[in-house]
């Protein structure tokens, strides 16, 4: 691999773990990172949660779990042409939305609702409260005990009055300063991998069409050359070898700019990084393009009636759960119920946060349904 850039993350200038360990041996720190999150219950759970389509409405849909293998492929990708710390863009890609509740959004929305009073409930920092606290697996800590620069990049925003509760890892957003490349990276990656996953499941799903799709004009430029190259390609084929075309634009463009931006800044080490402006970035005719894909995926996909009508369901099993576990909380299992004697809300929000599609809709027939006599 080529040497890394002088204002790439590395074992050198790692601001290193909360908890100190013995090096590790035969493979670098972010390595281990990456394979703590691997061997991380939540990770498993990512194959059964929602990204747009609900776990059982198909097999060939993204699930969370393909979304983040997806999202660090890309992001690897980048990494290695910038030469960025290639171990840390995968560590942070996998771990990135390991806090997601049930449900994608629609999960996510509800259950901030209900916590509205009880400071809230944010998917990146879940995503944090997991690799730093819930995650229970080591003798000698809890949660996966990971570098800085790894639970930097995971916690993508934060409220100043979360910023201020998180010493180290808040100070940049209550000091404006930014993030390493490396989460520069894993954060555009993950817009990248939804966007184009977002539409070719939207297509198979059949909620949305190709003709419509091709008054976008990041879509139609290489629907076309896919057509004219190809012309009796079959339909399906086709959408595949558009959407490589898209991501391989994508990432060109994004390398190509955030070199640009790296030489034109003159970037010479990582405090440098951490007072320029974002460095990673797509073009600004790409963000143009980029933003009317945006736009007719949340007109003709996340807004369309069958979407809404299974996000409507999601809300109604979140919030329905929130209430009667607050109501009772001898209704929890007992890990939780242990927690929620220091604080309710908070232990009824990790339950639900860390529960499957299935396990939630399960859990809410078991506590609601009459039939169910043996909950
Ligand atoms: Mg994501």
């Amino acid at each position: 691999m080529a040497e890394l850039a002088p204002y790439a993350i590395s074992e050198v200038n790692s601001r290193g773990r909360r908890i100190a360990e013995e090096a590790p041996c035969g493979r670098s720190q972010f390595q281990r990172d990456r394979d703590r999150i691997i061997h991380s219950g939540a990770f498993r759970r990512l194959e059964y949660k929602t990204q747009v389509f609900v776990n059982h409405e198909g097999d060939l849909f993204r699930t969370r779990l393909t979304h983040s293998i997806e999202v660090a492929q890309i992001a690897r990708s980048i990494a290695r042409r910038l030469r960025l710390n290639e171990d840390l863009v995968e560590a942070i890609s996998l771990a990135h939305d390991l806090g997601h509740t049930p449900f994608g959004h629609a999960g996510q929305d509800a259950l901030n609702a209900c916590m509205k009073e009880y400071g809230g409930f944010e998917h990146n920092l879940q995503s944090l409260r997991v690799v730093d606290l819930l995650e229970e697996r080591y003798a000698a800590f809890d949660g996966l005990n990971l570098c800085f620069e790894t639970r930097e990049g995971i916690l993508k925003h934060c409220s100043a009055i979360n910023a201020v509760k998180l010493e180290g890892l808040g100070e940049r957003f209550l000091h404006n300063r930014r993030p390493s490349l490396e989460a520069q990276i894993a954060n555009l990656a993950d817009e990248i991998a939804y966007n184009n996953h977002d539409m070719d499941d939207g297509l198979r799903s059949g909620l949305i069409e190709l003709e419509q799709l091709a008054t976008v004009p990041l879509v139609a430029t290489h629907l076309h050359e896919v057509r004219t190259a190809y012309p009796d390609l079959p339909e399906r084929r086709v959408v595949h070898e558009t959407v490589r075309r898209m991501i391989n634009t994508l990432v060109s463009d994004l390398i190509r700019q955030s070199e640009r931006n790296i030489s034109a800044h003159g970037l010479s080490n990582i405090e440098d990084v951490h007072t320029a402006p974002v460095m990673i970035a797509f073009s600004a005719e790409m963000i143009e393009q980029q933003r009317a894909l945006k736009n007719f995926l949340h007109t003709h996909l996340y807004r369309h009636y069958r979407v809404m009508r299974m996000s409507s369901k999601a809300q109604r099993i979140i919030s329905e759960l929130f209430a009667i576990f607050m109501q009772d909380v001898r209704l929890l299992p007992p890990p939780f119920q242990r927690q929620a004697e220091q604080e309710r809300a908070r232990a009824v929000a990790d339950y639900i946060a860390g529960m499957t599609d299935r396990y939630a809709i399960r859990e809410h027939r078991r506590i609601f349904a009459v039939e169910e006599v043996l909950a």
